[in-house]
């Protein structure tokens, strides 16, 4: 397929991961923070063709996965109100809350609707002026374009019946809270090119110069994340630390400033909780004061409910990259893609999932050694 399959040579694989084993003189560890990036190194194995003790980490890179728990049972509380229609992408609706999934309240009658784009909410808003109509809007800088035209949208056709959800949270801070943490491993990052599309790479110099980490701006295909690895391994090896484009075919250092425009009219800046981590100071985006009518939070008065996480569930350490899949006693077994006690387990995007669809599993534990 034209586009895809030249990004997928075998070929050419084999000589970068040559090339990798030709540059590197020591072991090395760099995270990806990027769900689709992490979904590609698990499925194709490329984690495990590094040479020379390279090491992937995949970090907090599933939207799906860092949504706070706060904001599923928020979501699920309005879904159960009379006269409401819950409008979600998919891949939401399966995500454990504190005590249910919007999928399950869908079954017992909840109103919950899957959208491909939150214009499709505003559409059901503007066919069924009796009903309340809720988006949930969350994922990284990538989403955030079309929630703000969506919100934009919404508010020019004078629709008093659409609300958003919101749950944004941005890259660059994460990365920041990854790298002032006390045990942090990570020496190089591939920065998510999607997000990069939208806001360029000049918030990403300051973090590179900062904590002196090589940070390469990359793709999501298999050449994608070799040639990125073999850009971050070949600064660290020289001792640079600088931002770097492997995706030129897609990200500019400034990004699209159209939807850069759309993104400041509707959000500012807040304080944000990450499923797992915790809160990351102006990690996330809220809607500005002047579409602060078209808040969920408030006008559900939702926005004080408190969430409880599964007790089994380490997504905290997964997404911190401390933890891998394997070391969570509930994986493959309490906890499947079928009965996930988590999100990273839902998403395709999420790492617990991306590890059991390329059936990843652990070390068989020797009848002595038990
Ligand atoms: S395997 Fe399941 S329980 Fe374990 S960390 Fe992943 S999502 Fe949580």
């Amino acid at each position: 397929m034209r586009y895809l399959d030249e990004y997928r040579d075998p070929v050419l694989a084999r000589a970068l991961l040559a090339e990798l084993a030709q540059v590197t003189t020591r072991p090395w560890t760099l995270m990806e923070v990027c769900g689709g990036q992490t979904h590609t190194i698990v499925r194709q194995g490329i984690d495990e063709l590094l040479p020379g003790g390279i090491r992937m980490i995949h970090g907090p890179g599933c939207p799906v996965c860092v949504t706070p728990l706060e904001i599923l049972d928020q979501a699920m509380a309005i879904a159960q109100r009379p006269g409401t229609i819950l409008a979600s992408f998919g891949d939401m609706l399966r995500v454990p809350g504190s005590h249910t999934d919007l999928l399950s309240l869908r079954a017992r009658g909840a109103d919950v609707r899957v959208v491909y784009s939150p214009m499709d909410a505003v559409d059901i808003a503007r066919r069924s002026p009796q009903r309340q109509v809720v988006f949930l809007a969350v994922g990284f800088e990538t989403t955030a374009p079309a929630n703000a035209m969506a919100v934009l949208h919404a508010a020019e056709l004078g629709l008093t019946n659409f609300s958003v959800l919101v749950s944004h949270v941005l890259v660059p801070p994460a990365m920041t809270a990854v790298l002032t943490a006390a045990d942090c491993r990570v020496q190089g990052f591939l920065a998510a090119g999607h997000v990069c599309a939208v806001m360029g790479w000049t918030e990403y110099e300051p973090l590179a110069a900062t904590f002196r980490v090589p940070i390469v701006v990359t793709g999501f295909e298999p050449l994608d994340l070799l040639e990125g690895i073999l850009m971050a391994v070949r600064q660290l090896e020289q001792g640079r630390h600088e931002v770097e484009n492997q995706y030129a075919r897609a990200v500019r250092r400034h990004g699209n400033d159209e939807a850069q425009r759309a993104i400041r009219r509707v959000f500012r800046v807040t304080d944000r909780t990450w499923r797992g981590i915790g809160t990351i100071p102006a990690s996330g985006l809220a809607l500005t004061g002047e579409f602060a009518a078209l808040d969920a939070q408030r006008r559900f008065g939702v926005g004080r409910l408190t969430a409880r996480e599964h007790p089994d569930c380490v997504a905290g350490d997964i997404l911190t990259g401390t933890k891998t899949p394997l070391d969570c006693a509930a994986y493959g077994t309490r906890c499947t893609p079928r009965t996930p006690l988590g999100a990273p387990m839902v998403s395709a995007e999420g790492t617990c999932a991306a590890y059991h669809s390329a059936g990843r599993r652990r070390p068989a534990t020797s009848r002595a050694a038990r």
